[in-house]
């Protein structure tokens, strides 16, 4: 057991695999949650996720560890909530999909001789609730953890082997790094894909059912993609705005230059183009984040980064 009481504020896919992992594993000692609203308390009650409690005082009182598993934007409102309830020497961390922000509104209300350890796994489906959590779903990903530099070792390693016991990989990043990769590598292509399939759909509107009826795999993978949820993901880009309008920015500029290729009918550069992206999507499988199965490998509760 790492933790004795771990706290759960909020219950959706992430806190909810942990809840799976942890007791799996046997991490924590208990396990309590609380969410916003009574029906999702309710179905969490129901599902036997962990002990639900009806406030968030009650849920943090003696907790060694919390966990802010709430949207971006409500990580600086909930965290100045249970500031006044959290037990000397207890943890704080938050799995936001955003680092920086998320630091600088939660920051602040941080009690005096409690820790804070920002981090993000990069494990998640479009699914969210407490019924779309499982205790594998951050097996063999990545979690990020972005220490500030006041964070003390021993709390740091303490997490480190909580994250590792639910069978994600560590790493250290800096919370402003961690904003700019992300926006390459997850809220970019997330706004691509919501831009593609409202592109279809406006299509449909003039066309009829075709999209839906004919909808070939890179679609399909697009819709799968725009159907994360919408609170989580406004959240994403409202709060990391510059990282992700600088990564749209070199993106209109490719699509500019391909759009170019296609027009002159530059084959050459197209072939060159593709050759190179299709190495990237090879290094992926080779460094285990994905397979070559088909339909990008994504089998009924397979994970992908986010
Ligand atoms: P989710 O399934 O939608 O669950 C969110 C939970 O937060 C719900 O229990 C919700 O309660 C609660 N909540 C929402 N607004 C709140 C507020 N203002 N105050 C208190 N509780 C509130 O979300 P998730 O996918 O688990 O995401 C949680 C966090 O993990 C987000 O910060 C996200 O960026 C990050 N993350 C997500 C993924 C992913 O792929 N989904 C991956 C990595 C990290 P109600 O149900 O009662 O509204």
């Amino acid at each position: 057991m790492i933790y004795q009481k771990v706290a759960l504020i909020g219950l959706g896919l992430i806190a909810g695999s942990m809840a799976h992992a942890m007791r799996e594993g046997g991490l924590a000692g208990r396990i309590t949650g609380y969410a916003r609203s009574q029906d999702t308390r309710d179905v969490a009650r129901e599902i036997g996720l962990c002990e639900v409690c009806d406030s968030m005082a009650e849920a943090v009182a003696d907790a060694d560890l919390i966990v802010l598993a709430v949207p971006v934007g409500a990580m600086g409102p909930v965290m100045a909530e249970i500031a006044p309830h959290l037990a000397p020497g207890a943890t704080v961390t938050d799995v936001g999909s955003v680092k920086q922000s998320v630091i600088d509104a939660v920051a602040p209300h941080i009690p005096e001789g409690v820790h804070f350890i920002p981090g993000h796994p990069l494990a998640g489906t479009e699914h969210s609730g407490p019924r779309s959590g499982f205790a594998s779903l951050f097996r063999n990903r990545w979690w990020l953890l972005t220490p500030l530099p006041e964070t003390d070792p021993a709390a740091l390693d303490r997490l480190g082997r909580l994250v590792r016991g639910m069978g994600a990989k560590t790493d250290m990043m800096e919370a402003g790094h961690h904003d700019l990769v992300l926006a390459v590598t997850s809220h970019a292509p997330h706004l691509i894909a919501y831009t593609m399939v409202g592109v279809a759909d406006h299509l449909r509107r003039v066309s009829g059912e075709e999209v839906i009826q004919y909808s070939a795999a890179g679609f399909r993978d697009f819709t799968r993609i725009a159907a994360s949820d919408p609170t989580m993901w406004r959240d994403v880009f409202l709060h990391n705005k510059e990282a992700t309008l600088d990564i749209l920015g070199r993106f209109t500029e490719e699509l500019f230059v391909l759009q170019r290729a296609i027009r002159m009918g530059d084959g050459q550069h197209l072939h060159d183009y593709f050759t190179r992206t299709r190495a990237i999507r090879r290094g992926i499988i080779e460094a285990g984040q994905d397979t070559e199965a088909p339909d990008f490998g994504r089998i009924a509760g397979a994970s992908a980064a986010s």
